[in-house]
């Protein structure tokens, strides 16, 4: 009896169970139905509240599937990073995160992490890349590029002037960067901002060429509304700065061609006008040397032995007394920027013995210093060329004009407009090659520049 009473009890026990889960089922669809309340559950990653979803395992799958994904493209282990917590919460159905937007943005709010290497410049990363392998190849390829040599050189050592190290890490999969992209960035370098106050005689095209910059950046970084200056405002300049140099130390043994001097000899007695003498003709000497250059450009160079081949004959020029001219003044040794552009070829000693400074056909060519023009005439490759003596050793030369607006014999002013730049001789667009020379050799006109 009492055992069947007890049954009675238990089966009823069960009963109301069974009653109350189904009203409480009930209950939920009801509010769901009214846009109430709904169980889920909130996505906690890294300890932070996400989103919330309404099956956890819809988001286990997905994020299996995203794995699945970034081992396909990435060929290697990939790993999900972050902590992942889940809190049954109810909430209002518009809550709930929609199964698309959360595939889209999976990536964003989790992070998947796959092995990489760090290369690492000055303790600082400066690129991260799939593997060693690859990191290695993007070292070797950058060392190959500036390895080149002129002719008669030949490469005693090279690396780069930074401490560059390599480290095999964790990355996130988005952060890595595939060969090309890598070795690009490294180049380029970043944005290295620099302050300029602007002087007395600056414009944005002298700013813009003393550092290499196109006037454009300059605007808009700074946000000018004119190119118009004023004295000492502040600028800024972002320079672009290669990651990593290469420094290429290299031996030399070439000839080298010694520029012929220009003698001006006054005659009281002659009649008005300049007449050559003698012609000039440029000699040869042997140069053995040792230099080092960064990223391709001589930044040192140590001549250890120089033999002279031939000597140079001077030109000499007779100017009659009748002719007024200004007595030629010795340059300041510091040189303006003889045209304003950007530098298309930089200077690479033989091979290229001047800067190409890439111009709109029929602009200005000014006078690097103050001078005297030892010539201005049609010579084969070079079309209309200038060769100002700035009478302190230095000879600055300006080849390709479209036209020369002064002669042989003639002083001129530093900054005095002397030709327009142009494309005659041997050019495949207008440009000025504009060379220096120093005591006879030719010389890195970017050294001379101010
Ligand atoms: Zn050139």
């Amino acid at each position: 009896m009492l055992s069947n009473m007890q049954k009675f009890f238990q089966q009823d026990k069960h009963y109301i169970m069974l009653e109350s889960a189904v009203l409480l089922l009930l209950l939920i669809w009801l509010s769901s139905l009214l846009g109430i309340k709904i169980p889920a559950y909130a996505v906690y990653v890294d300890n932070e509240k996400a989103f919330v979803v309404k099956d956890p395992e819809q988001l286990n799958n997905l994020i299996d599937k995203k794995l699945t994904e970034e081992k396909k493209t990435s060929q290697k282990d990939v790993e999900f990073s972050n902590k992942l917590d889940f809190q049954r919460v109810f909430v209002g159905e518009r809550e709930i995160i929609a199964a698309q937007e959360l595939e889209r943005n999976l990536a964003k709010y989790m992070q998947f992490e796959t092995p990489g290497t760090a290369i690492i410049a000055e303790g600082k990363t400066i690129a991260l890349v799939h593997d060693r392998k690859t990191a290695e190849q993007i070292l070797n390829d950058l060392k190959r590029e500036y390895a080149w040599v002129d002719e008669g050189e030949k490469l005693l050592g090279l690396g780069f002037a930074e401490k560059v190290q390599l480290k095999d890490i964790k990355v996130t999969a988005g952060d890595i960067l595939d060969k090309d992209q890598a070795y690009q960035l490294i180049k380029t370098g970043t944005d290295n901002p620099e302050k300029y106050i602007v002087k007395s005689g600056d414009s944005l095209w002298l700013i813009a060429r003393r550092n290499n910059m196109y006037v454009n950046d300059i605007v808009v970084a700074n946000q000018l509304k004119s190119d118009k200056l004023d004295l000492g405002q502040e600028l800024l300049l972002l320079k672009s700065k290669p990651y990593l140099n290469v420094l290429a130390r290299v031996e030399g043994n070439k000839v080298e061609p010694i520029p012929f001097d220009i003698e001006v000899v006054v005659d009281k007695n002659a009649s008005s006008g300049i007449r050559v003498k003698q012609d000039g003709q440029d000699g040869e000497k042997r140069v053995v040397y040792v230099a080092t250059k960064n990223n391709g450009i001589t930044s040192q160079r140590e001549v250890k032995q120089e033999t002279i081949l031939k000597a140079a004959v001077k030109k000499i020029i007779v100017k009659g007394s009748k002719v007024t001219m200004v007595a030629s003044r010795g340059g300041s040794g510091n040189l303006e920027w003889p045209a304003y552009g950007i530098i298309t070829q930089y200077y690479r000693g033989a091979s290229h013995t001047g800067i190409d400074i890439g111009a709109k056909s029929g602009s200005t060519i000014r006078a690097a210093d103050s001078g005297y023009v030892s010539s201005a005439a049609y010579q084969g490759g070079y079309g209309r060329f200038i060769t100002i003596d700035h009478n302190n050793g230095l000879v600055t030369r300006y080849a390709h004009c479209s036209s020369m607006n002064v002669s042989e014999g003639q002083s001129v002013t530093k900054g005095q407009v002397i030709g327009t730049v142009g494309s005659s001789g041997r050019s495949t667009g207008p440009h000025l090659h504009f060379e220096v020379i120093s005591s006879g050799s030719f010389r890195n006109p970017l050294d001379y520049l101010r």
